[in-house]
């Protein structure tokens, strides 16, 4: 394990097999992200990089909705630490971190993203509790004119481990759903979001509910708080190392083919929310692709 690269290392972490289909690679091989961002206050949407909307694996990012569910069900109750050695089995499974995140809270896992926080954590969490808080994360209903990506009716797993790590194949939200979901961490617990609809393109046009934060006070605060440490000191702070914009967000890397996709979700500034966005990278992991590419949009314009 110590020879490892971390390269080597993230792929151990996921037994990572198969090839990629043909258009995947050639747009790897061009190497397009994707990136949207909404206003807040007005529900506008943004498509930078076009009207094409991602449906992949989330990976971490999922683990928002993990630590929700935990402290809504009453599984979690805000203090209580579990010890992160690295490497931790579950029935037949290998759980794994790159860093031995030691003993740790539900804000620092999801600011770290431990993997081996939420193996443990979750034990009780069952699938369906899982799927019941994503569904109130509206992780099942279109956004913004765009249709939901994959939403399991039954869930496949008999454990909820893959939902929380976001690897499960039947949960693919789409990079919208995921810039929701941001949004509605980011807005009080309860209120509700603008409809989100797009500011360019008026053919698809905003048929939303209002959607309400699931949110309670207590996993309001560990949510934002947890996105707020992985932007200044966890997964995601080379996002704005100047913090300029006060970002909260998290990351999230899964295996593509013989290689790694990402996402990066968050929303600013962090005490006063007005924007969320999304970034998705169908190649490389968070740190070297998701995260230093939506710095770049991020940093590249004013924000109102
Ligand atoms: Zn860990």
């Amino acid at each position: 394990m110590a020879n490892i690269d971390r390269r080597g290392f993230i792929r151990s972490l996921f037994g990572i097999t198969g090839v990629l289909p043909v258009a995947q690679q050639m747009a790897e091989a061009r190497g397009q992200v994707s990136f949207f961002w909404c206003n807040l206050n007005n529900g506008q949407v943004g498509f930078p990089t076009g009207l094409s909307v991602p449906t992949e694996r989330p990976g971490s990012i999922m683990k928002l909705v993990a630590a929700a569910a935990l402290i809504d069900e009453g599984l979690y109750h805000g203090n209580e630490k579990y010890q992160c050695t690295g490497t931790y089995t579950i029935g037949k499974e290998a759980v794994h971190c790159q860093n031995a995140h030691g003993k740790i809270d539900l804000t620092q896992a999801i600011g770290k993203s431990c993997n081996i926080f939420f193996a443990q954590a979750t034990k009780h969490l069952t699938a369906r509790a899982f799927l019941d808080k994503a569904r109130q994360f509206a992780l099942d209903k279109p956004c913004a004119g765009t249709a939901s990506g994959a939403f399991p009716t039954e869930p496949s797993q008999s454990g909820s481990l893959h939902y929380v790590l976001g690897l499960a194949p039947d949960l693919t939200p789409s990079a919208l759903q995921l810039m929701r979901l941001a949004a509605l961490v980011g807005i009080a617990p309860g209120a509700a979001l603008a409809p989100l609809h797009s500011a360019e393109n008026l053919d698809l046009k905003a048929k939303e509910p209002l959607f309400v934060s699931p949110l309670t006070a207590l996993s309001h605060k560990v949510l934002a708080d947890g996105m707020r440490l992985s932007a200044t000191a966890g997964t995601a702070k080379k996002l704005d190392e100047g913090d300029k914009l006060k970002v909260a967000a998290k990351t999230g890397t899964t295996p593509h083919g013989n290689k790694f996709q990402s996402y990066v979700i968050g929303y600013f500034p962090y005490d006063k929310p007005a924007h969320a966005f999304v970034l998705y990278a169908p190649s490389g992991t968070s740190q070297d692709s998701a995260v230093p590419k939506a710095r770049g949009y991020l940093m590249s314009t004013t924000w109102p």
